[in-house]
């Protein structure tokens, strides 16, 4: 027999022109892949990523649209976070985890494909952001530790036009996408982390001094005014002694939280160290921070605290000093050290008070 002739069909025209066509394919997207991937890692933080990817991943495996949605910590919903091609603003979409295709996704970490959106009852076309869509794919972003960090959704305006290797493809780069998101994820809750106190969650003291170096300057550029609070709890030593450290810690944590509650959400408020905080409020002048911190000292003073009653006078309170830029200091050694003084002049006075002067 001859030979030749049981591999015909691997030699034919036909069948060169369509390994030829396959290999071609193959090699787009090796290429593809190693260029997403080389972007996508090349960014520290989220947004920074789909900034400089989304029109890359876009153009190399020319699809018409596609979004990415990851999972609001805070809410856990589904929020789109990319969308291509870039819009003005992002649409503000959310999906419950369950809800719609996207939320099936994200419990399941299941890919789902849909030929024809229009067959598909499950299919919310974006809650009616989207209306002309024909094949749909969403794919799960899966962390490095397999927790599900959202979905990337993939979008054809004709049905029926993902094929298998399509799917495969998406796969791959959605891959690419969540370890490149894993990664700035952890970068960004590590970098939070650094810059807050982790008793009472405010920011820490560094992050203050930093910002209100920034502030100050804007403040001398632009000929603004700005005031702090220097706030210190009263005879904290005291609590700690006749209720225990641990009852201490709670007090510290429930002022933190009358704090966030009292101010702006503007004004950044800092544990400045044990029992003292630290509060910038932008675009305030003397008189009004004046105001605020009586506001504060009043809502110490009315709140119950586990031991409170152990306190002299029988209550939790803390003393305040009051300091304005510039007129306290033009500097932000000078202002800080304004503030501090007019806070122990508030102790000398008998506590419990706001003070804005550092002599009588
Ligand atoms: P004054 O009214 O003059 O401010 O008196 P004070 O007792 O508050 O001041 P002092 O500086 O003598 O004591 C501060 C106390 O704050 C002592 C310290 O144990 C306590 N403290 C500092 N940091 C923490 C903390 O993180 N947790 C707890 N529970 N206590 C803390
Ligand atoms: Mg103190
Ligand atoms: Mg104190």
């Amino acid at each position: 027999m001859d030979t030749r002739d049981t591999n015909k069909h691997w030699l034919d025209k036909d069948r060169l022109e369509w390994l030829d066509e396959n290999l071609d394919v193959k090699l787009l997207e090796l290429y593809a892949l190693y260029n997403i991937s080389k972007v996508l890692h090349m960014s520290f933080a989220v947004d920074e990523i789909f900034n400089g990817t989304m029109d890359i991943i876009g153009k190399t495996l020319q699809i018409d649209e596609f979004c990415i949605m990851l999972i609001d910590e805070k809410s856990d919903e589904l929020v789109v976070r990319a969308w291509y091609p870039t819009p003005v603003t992002l649409p503000d979409i959310r999906f419950k985890i369950g809800e719609g295709i996207s939320g099936t996704v994200a419990k399941t970490g299941k890919l789902i494909l849909i030929q024809d959106v229009t067959k598909e009852p499950k299919f919310m076309f974006y809650k009616g952001a989207k209306i002309d869509i024909g094949a749909f794919l969403c794919v799960p972003l899966i962390g490095r530790e397999g927790e599900i960090l959202g979905v990337f959704n993939v979008h054809k305006t004709k049905p029926n036009t993902f094929t298998d290797n399509n799917v495969r493809f998406f796969y791959e780069v959605a891959q690419q996408v969540a370890l490149a998101v894993d990664k700035a994820i952890t970068y960004e809750k590590t970098k939070e982390a650094s810059l807050r106190d982790p008793l009472t969650g405010l920011y820490n003291r560094r992050y203050f001094f930093e910002y209100l170096e920034t502030e100050a300057s804007r403040a001398n550029r632009y000929d603004k005014e700005f005031s702090i609070l220097m706030i210190d709890v009263d005879h904290f030593k005291n609590f700690n002694d006749k209720n225990g450290h641990l009852k201490g810690d709670e007090a510290l944590k429930k002022i933190a939280r009358l704090l966030i509650k009292e101010l702006r959400c503007s004004d950044v408020v800092a544990r400045y160290g044990g029992e003292e905080f630290i509060c910038m409020l932008p675009e305030t002048h003397k008189d009004a921070a004046i105001i605020v911190a009586e506001k504060i000292r009043k809502s110490v003073q009315a709140s119950k605290f586990d031991g409170g009653e152990n306190q002299p006078g029988g209550k939790l309170t803390i003393t305040v000093g009051v300091a304005a830029w510039s007129e306290d200091g033009k500097f932000v050694s000078e202002l800080v050290d304004y503030a501090d003084r007019a806070l122990y002049l508030g102790k000398s006075r008998g506590r419990n008070m706001v003070c804005s002067k550092v002599a009588i």
